[in-house]
C-alpha cells in the first residue's frame, strides 16, 4: 500500500492526529463544526483550524442516549457520545448547524451538558443556514455568516478581514482542485483508488490544517498515479447517502468484484464547493454563494431536480453500472430522497440498491448478503446486455 494512503488512513481512523497536535502546540485554536454549510474558509481566515466533527472511534451511545432518544440517528447519538466522553476536549469552540432536526439538537444538548459540568468548549455557536436554494436566501445566509463572524470576534477577538478571507479562499480552492484530480483518478477505466480509501482521504483532509491537507493530497496524487486499485471487470458503483464515515463499510461493499467510482456523500462530492460563475468580487458575498449553491443534500427542500441531474451526470461521467443509496435509520431526509431517486433510476434503467443501517452499528452479515446478491444481479444484467450487443454486431 502507498505510504501516504497508510498515513491518511491513520489520520481518518482517530479523532486526533499528529498534524492537529502540532497545530495546537503552535497555539492554533481548533474549531469543531458540523455539516457542509459551515464555511471552513471563514474559520481559517479568523485564525482557527477548522475540524469537521465525527463519531470515529465510537464504542456506543450510552452517554449520547441520556440526551437523545433512540429514534434519533446513530451518527448524531454516537458523535454526541464522543463529545460527552471528553474526546473533543481539545476544541476551542464548536459550531452546530441546523442541518436537520436531529443534528441541530446537538447545540441545545451540548449547552445543557455544559451547564451540568460535562465536557464542552468555552464557546458554542449555532449557525442557521437557509433550507431553500434561491437568490433571496443568499441575503439571509450572508447575514447569519456575519452574525457568526461577530460571535467569533466577541468570543476570541478573531477579526476576519476581506484580504484574509480571500487568501483563505485561495488555499481552499487549491484543496478543491486537488480533490477533483483525485476524483479523476478514481473514475478512470481502472481506478487508482478504491471507494474505502477515498473516504479515508476525505475524512483526513477535514481533520488537519488545510495547508497540511494540500501537501498530503499532492504527495498522494504523485504516489498513486498509474496505480491499479481494482480490476477492469469490477462492477463500478456510485455510492449515495448522507453521513457516512466508516471506510470499513465501503471496504465490505468492495469485497465483491466491485469498486466505488463516484459518490454523492457528505464526505464525498458534497465537500466540493466550486466557484460559481456569477460570484461577487467581495469575498464574503462570493463565499456565501459558493456554499449555498454547492452540491446540496436533502436538507435543501427545493433542490431535488438540480441534485438529481448532478447525480446522474456524475453517474454517467464515471461510467458507473449501478447505485447503492444508503440512509441511516430514522433519517427522514435521506428516506425521502432515496424514495424519489429509486423512481428516477428505474426510469433510466439504472439498478439501485437501497440500504438502511446504523452508523458503526454492525449488521455486516445482512449487508454483505444483500450487496453480494445485488452485485450478482448487476453482473448478470451487464453480461446479457453485452451478449445482445455482440449479437447485433454479428448480424
Ligand atoms: S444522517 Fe440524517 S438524521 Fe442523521 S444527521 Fe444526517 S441528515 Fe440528520
Amino acid at each position: 500500500m502507498s505510504t501516504k494512503l497508510k498515513q491518511i488512513q491513520e489520520i481518518a481512523g482517530a479523532v486526533k492526529n499528529p498534524f492537529l497536535e502540532k497545530a495546537m502546540e503552535q497555539k492554533k485554536p481548533v474549531m469543531g463544526y458540523f455539516c457542509n454549510y459551515v464555511p471552513e474558509e471563514l474559520l481559517h481566515a479568523a485564525g482557527f483550524v477548522p475540524y469537521r466533527m465525527r463519531a470515529v472511534g465510537s464504542t456506543g451511545t450510552a452517554r449520547g442516549d441520556t440526551y437523545f432518544t433512540a429514534i434519533n440517528c446513530s451518527f448524531v447519538r454516537r458523535c454526541f457520545d464522543q463529545v460527552l466522553s471528553g474526546e473533543y476536549d481539545f476544541l476551542a469552540g464548536a459550531i452546530v448547524l441546523n442541518g436537520c432536526d436531529h443534528s441541530r439538537r446537538i447545540y441545545d444538548n451540548w449547552r445543557d451538558a455544559k451547564k451540568s459540568g460535562l465536557p464542552a468548549p468555552e464557546h458554542l455557536f449555532m449557525l442557521v443556514a437557509p433550507h431553500v436554494l434561491r437568490e433571496s436566501a443568499l441575503e439571509r445566509y450572508e447575514k447569519e455568516l456575519k452574525k457568526l463572524m461577530q460571535g467569533l470576534e466577541d468570543a476570541y477577538g478573531a477579526k476576519v478581514s476581506s484580504k484574509a478571507l480571500k487568501a483563505s479562499m485561495d488555499i481552499y480552492q487549491k484543496r478543491h482542485e486537488l480533490v477533483c484530480q483525485l476524483y479523476a483518478l478514481r473514475s478512470q477505466k481502472i481506478p487508482a483508488i478504491t471507494g474505502a480509501e477515498m473516504l479515508s482521504v476525505l475524512m483526513a483532509i477535514t481533520a488537519v490544517p488545510v495547508e497540511d491537507a494540500n501537501s498530503l493530497l499532492e504527495k498522494l496524487l504523485a504516489e498513486i498515479e498509474g496505480r491499479k486499485a481494482a480490476s477492469s471487470d469490477d462492477i463500478r458503483l456510485m455510492l449515495v447517502g448522507g453521513c457516512m464515515e466508516e471506510p470499513e463499510h465501503i471496504a465490505l461493499i468492495e469485497e465483491n468484484p466491485a469498486v466505488v467510482v463516484a459518490d454523492s456523500l457528505c464526505y464525498g462530492a458534497r465537500l466540493l464547493r466550486p466557484p460559481q460563475k456569477d460570484e461577487a468580487k467581495e469575498p464574503l458575498a462570493a463565499l456565501t454563494r459558493r456554499y449555498l449553491f454547492h452540491p446540496s443534500c436533502p436538507r435543501m427542500i427545493n433542490d431535488f431536480d438540480r441534485r438529481k441531474e448532478a447525480l446522474f451526470d456524475a453517474f454517467n461521467e464515471s461510467g458507473a453500472d449501478a447505485i447503492i443509496a444508503e440512509k441511516l435509520m430514522f433519517c427522514d431526509l435521506w428516506g425521502g430522497e432515496i424514495f424519489l431517486l429509486r423512481k428516477e433510476a428505474k426510469e433510466r434503467g439504472i439498478p439501485l440498491l437501497g440500504l438502511e443501517r446504523e452508523a458503526y452499528g454492525g449488521g455486516e452479515g445482512q449487508i454483505r448478503t444483500r450487496v453480494q446478491a445485488f452485485i450478482e444481479q448487476v453482473q448478470n444484467a451487464k453480461a446479457r446486455k453485452q451478449q445482445a450487443a455482440n449479437g447485433k454486431e454479428a448480424s
